[in-house]
């Protein structure tokens, strides 16, 4: 559909092919570097997101960009950085079925032209795009690895809004299981390369 990764972006800045192009302030379309072997995809943008046009800036982001550091991945370097949906639903409500099918596009055209060699899902609604099939919950499937049809390795963990609830770092908490998924992704990428 787009030839290529700058047309998508253009596309989508400008797209208004569901309501929530009437109520953003900035569509969201990627962060990071399209040179990652790592993309790394959300559920859509929040308040800080939609006023500056990058995803995962506000504070469940920058404690998921802190959680990569910990484990030597650099926003800039390591991690190309998307949502499932590119504008902010109002008050953050869960995309529609209908917004994730019409934004769809731009999320395909990402996948093909950056060819990830590792798909990190963050929630529930980025796993509901990539593994349509998968019904058990994120803390059912975390830490396991799935086939993606373009060879890609995919890997669901814990939103980062649902670790700022969660502080304790003790085994078997959230914030414990989701350094042992990072440490996980790491040695993977190290078997890839
Ligand atoms: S959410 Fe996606 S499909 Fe809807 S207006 Fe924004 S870019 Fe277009």
């Amino acid at each position: 559909m787009f030839q290529n990764l700058a047309e998508a972006q253009a596309t989508c800045e400008s797209c208004h092919a569901c309501e929530l192009g009437q109520t953003r302030t900035k569509s969201v379309f990627a962060g990071g570097s399209p040179l990652a072997k790592i993309m790394v995809i959300g559920e859509a943008p929040g308040k800080d997101e939609d006023e500056q046009g990058e995803p995962f800036v506000g504070r469940s982001g920058q404690l998921l960009m802190k959680l990569f550091a910990e484990v030597g991945l650099e926003r800039e370097r390591d991690l190309y950085i998307v949502n499932t949906i590119k504008c902010r639903p109002p008050q953050n409500r869960k995309p529609t079925q209908a917004e994730k099918e019409a934004c769809r596009p731009f999320l395909d055209a990402q996948l093909a032209f950056i060819q990830p060699q590792i798909i990190v899902l963050c929630g529930a609604t980025a796993v509901s795009s990539l593994l349509p099939q998968e019904k058990r919950t994120i803390t059912q499937i975390r830490g396991q690895w799935f086939d993606h049809a373009s060879g890609a390795k995919v890997m669901a963990v814990f939103h980062p809004s649902y670790l700022l609830r969660h502080h304790s770092l003790d085994a078997g908490t959230p914030r414990s299981l989701m350094r042992l998924d990072l440490a996980e992704i790491v040695s993977a990428l190290g078997e890839k390369c």
